[in-house]
């Protein structure tokens, strides 16, 4: 594979396999929007899920929220290599103008409320009973004791993830966790991508809406949408 044509970008235009055409909407039979590509081999975060690339697609005039019969009014297309990738460029111009990042590869923990999924020990220290309201108020024994174990001074904001993140855990922006199950084998989907709302994309949901893709380890065809506004 060429480094350039698959490298992460939001915005501009996708790599495809050589052959393949642009996605439609299943709902409103138009072209889905292109959002962002990944590298995902060289920039997802630690515990990476078995594909090497992706691309992701998204429908605003349907404007799915991660409802099962919202199938195909968005899209994750990965791949586990590119023979022949290439550029497919579509109409006038991009729909986002495109934009780069460098990664910051380093780890990410679950925040307050992940760690009710993820590290079920650590959130039965929180007073109270854990996951009730008043245990809500407590994130921050949550938060010491994942200090504690990064040996970290002072939480950094990529730790939580609280930003765009490719892979990781995801930073939830408000209320619960929302971590789709696979519907394959019913175990819980990993994140992908998480778009805050940010430099890097013109593409939003809603008023701050923060987007969250996931993918099943295990069937990495099965993916996942969320949003969260705050
Ligand atoms: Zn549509
Ligand atoms: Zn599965």
């Amino acid at each position: 594979m060429t480094r350039e044509s698959v490298a992460t970008r939001f915005g501009g235009f996708p790599t495809v396999e050589e052959g393949e055409t642009w996605p439609l909407c299943d709902g409103c039979a138009g072209d889905l929007t292109f959002v962002a590509q990944v590298d995902y081999s060289r920039d997802g975060l630690h515990d990476k899920l078995p594909i090497v690339f992706f691309t992701f697609f998204y429908c605003w005039v349907c404007h799915p929220w991660g409802q099962d019969r919202e199938k195909g009014r968005w899209l994750v297309r990965s791949y586990t290599g590119l023979r022949r990738p290439k550029v497919l460029v579509q109409g006038d111009g991009p729909a986002f103008v495109e934009r780069h990042a460098v990664p910051r590869l380093a780890k990410s923990l679950p925040d307050g409320a992940g760690m009710h999924l993820h590290c079920r020990e650590l959130w039965d220290l929180v007073p109270g009973e854990s996951g009730s309201r008043e245990a809500w108020a407590n994130w921050d024994v949550v938060d010491r004791a994942a200090l504690r174990l990064t040996q970290e001074r002072a939480p950094r904001p990529h730790m939580r993830n609280a930003g765009v993140a490719i892979g990781g855990y995801p930073y939830w922006v408000n209320g619960g966790d929302k971590t789709p199950v696979c519907t394959q084998c019913t175990r819980p989907m990993e994140l992908l991508l998480q778009i805050r709302p940010s430099e890097l994309t013109d593409a939003d949901w809603g008023d701050v809406g923060t987007l969250y893709l996931f993918m099943c380890r295990k069937h990495t065809q099965r993916t996942g949408l969320r949003i969260q506004c705050t």
